[in-house]
């Protein structure tokens, strides 16, 4: 079972696990994200749906924009998961509420048109002004 990870959020109310491999590990600078976690940036992992599931609790829910459903912890305010309508086989969670969030390195930097300005990242990723071109 050494390709389960596990997570959650900072209050312990809600756990996850995630199988396999991600298919994508990045930094996202979008606005939507920076304010969902009052953060300047934020990492994600991209997983298949039936390769994640929660364990613990139940988050809460809302649409950040139509097409888009983001969850957090309702007692804690953590930022979870992020689900685009547009990929309904695969859902995103946030990089850093994994326990061992170290063992995933992003590969690149998206949405640097919104980028707040005054964090500067030395780690030579590419970085993309948008999402990553498929
Ligand atoms: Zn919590
Ligand atoms: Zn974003």
């Amino acid at each position: 079972m050494k390709d389960v990870v596990e997570g959650g959020c900072f209050c312990g109310a809600v756990r996850y696990q995630a199988r396999g491999k991600p298919a994508n590990s990045m930094v996202c600078h979008c606005q939507s994200c920076r304010r969902v976690a009052g953060s300047p940036v934020v990492a994600w992992l991209t997983y298949r749906l039936t390769h994640f599931r929660i364990t613990k609790g139940k988050p809460a829910e809302f649409p950040s924009s139509p097409p888009v459903r983001r969850t957090f912890c309702a007692k804690c305010g953590t930022p979870l998961t992020y689900e685009h309508a547009d990929s309904p086989d695969t859902i995103d969670f946030t990089t850093c509420t994994l326990d061992s969030p170290a063992s995933f390195p992003p590969t690149h930097h998206s949405w640097l048109s919104h980028d707040v300005g005054w964090v500067k990242f030395g780690d030579g990723l590419p970085s993309f002004p948008e999402s990553r071109p498929s």
